[in-house]
């Protein structure tokens, strides 16, 4: 089949790249030059891990191209997928829908013959409709369908989410939509991963329900962390306990300093608008969102408590920058609340993260980048880790402690033991233990 991606951000791009290894013709398109040249020289705009390679093997095998032309790659597609940014729009929380609504004015102009316009972003319900209504006022003469297509993927691990998901989603109006559906996705029915047919609104509300249910899962732990910690018990024992409930589940239960990136924060506050919007209040999905703000706060707290309530004119090392390990992606990650809040208490900041520097840079300023943790650590008197990238995992804490002028540490991810850490002569703090 012949595909159009519409954006290639971290979802365009590596649902491109996967099409066209499923054996399709796929051109991605952007708007961003600089991008698109980018990929034309054979670069990755973005980290995530492996999509280097396979996006040159199908490259090389000619399935794969890219270009700044939407009007010819929608020309000749069979379907057309848009994989745009929804961010929250200023002021309401509400989904910003207009690189959607623009995409779809553009394709619109270029279509040619039966072709099945997919939603792949995230959508506030009745947008494919309007994305529907749009196409069909701007070409009353084009022959098309449109489909809901959420995507689940997650950064860091996109490949393989990809190639293998728990299910596929699709939303469609018509049998012959759903039939170019099941072509463009039939490789995958053959590994039986399931693949669900709904209505448009119903494949809508599946992507923002399954969000925030994993933000409250979050959330949850998180809470539970803060009353163990009161109450003299362990989280990682609480999780683990709880996990092994197959009605529960292990995933999504690991205690930490609040959520953050790219879908969590922007879906759950999207969903919020469209509870208020309809009168039907998304009650628990509101309380999550202000207990997350409250968590990211309340570990600028922790650090202060372990440098003996201030951080003014202490030096901290912070590890680990992005919203989470293997992904350059910084959007509403938590150091994002904390850095500057240390800052602005007065604290002197070295960070380091493995691929945080290029989006990082501009978004925490007053901070010294170093190379490696130990870097950061020099003279430090306390370390952070705030994400738990595999090279924090394995630390040589006494080379570290060396470093540092005292030893103090605030795992927020819980990765290390507090035995061994003082044992090292290590002041220790985790979360929820
Ligand atoms: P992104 O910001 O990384 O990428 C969006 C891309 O679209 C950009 O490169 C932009 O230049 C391009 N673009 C915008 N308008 C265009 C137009 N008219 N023509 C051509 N290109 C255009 O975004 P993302 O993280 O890939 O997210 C895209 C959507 O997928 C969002 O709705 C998001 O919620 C959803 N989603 C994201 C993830 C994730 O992990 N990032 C996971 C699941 C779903």
């Amino acid at each position: 089949m012949r595909l159009a991606m519409i954006g290639t951000g971290y979802v365009g791009l590596v649902s491109g790249v996967c099409f066209s290894d499923f054996g399709h013709d796929v051109v991605c398109v952007d708007k961003d030059a600089g991008k698109i040249a980018k990929l034309e020289a054979g670069e990755v705009p973005i980290f995530e891990p492996g999509l280097d390679d396979l996006m040159a093997r199908n490259v090389a095998s000619g399935r794969l191209s890219f270009t700044l032309d939407l009007k010819a790659a929608v020309a000749a597609a069979d379907a057309v997928f848009i994989a745009v940014g929804t961010p929250t729009r200023r002021g309401d929380g509400h989904a910003d829908l207009t690189y959607v609504y623009a995409a779809a004015e553009e394709i619109a102009a270029a279509l040619d013959g039966y072709t099945v316009v997919v939603t792949k972003s995230t959508v506030p319900v009745g947008t494919n409709r309007k994305v529907e209504e749009i196409i069909r006022k701007a070409r009353p003469d084009a022959e098309f369908d449109v489909a809901s297509n959420p995507e689940f993927l997650r950064e860091g691990a996109a490949i393989e989410d990809f190639m293998r998901p728990d299910r596929v989603v699709v939303g469609v109006e018509t049998d012959r939509a759903a039939e170019v559906m099941a072509g463009i996705y039939r490789p995958l029915s053959l590994r039986e991963a399931p693949i669900i047919t709904t209505d448009l609104e119903s494949a809508e509300m599946i992507k923002y329900a399954a969000n925030a249910f994993l933000a409250t899962k979050i959330t949850f732990i998180n809470e539970i962390a803060a009353l163990c910690e009161k109450v003299g018990a362990d989280v990682k024992q609480v999780s683990k306990g709880m996990g092994l409930d197959n009605r529960i589940g292990g995933k999504f239960l690991h205690a930490g300093p609040g959520y953050g990136g790219s879908c969590f924060p922007k879906d759950t506050k999207a969903l919020a608008r469209i509870g208020q919007e309809h009168a039907a209040p998304m009650q628990i999905v509101e309380t999550v969102i202000a207990v997350n703000e409250e968590r990211k706060r309340a570990m600028t707290d922790k650090i202060m408590d372990l440098l003996d309530g201030s951080v003014n004119k202490k030096r901290i090392a912070v590890l680990g920058v992005t919203f989470k390990p293997e992904t350059d992606d910084m959007r509403d990650a938590p150091s994002l609340t904390i850095v500057p809040a240390l800052v602005g208490n007065g604290a002197e900041v070295r960070v380091t993260d493995p691929e945080g520097l290029k989006e990082g840079e501009a978004l925490l300023p007053g901070v010294t980048w170093c190379e490696d943790a130990y870097a950061a650590a020099e003279d430090a008197d306390a370390v952070v880790i705030l994400t738990e990238w595999n090279a924090f995992r394995a630390l040589d804490l006494d080379r570290l402690g060396s470093a540092m002028r005292s030893r103090a540490m605030a795992d927020l991810r819980n990765i290390y033991d507090r035995k061994s850490l003082e044992a090292l002569g290590f002041k220790y703090v985790g979360v929820g233990r």
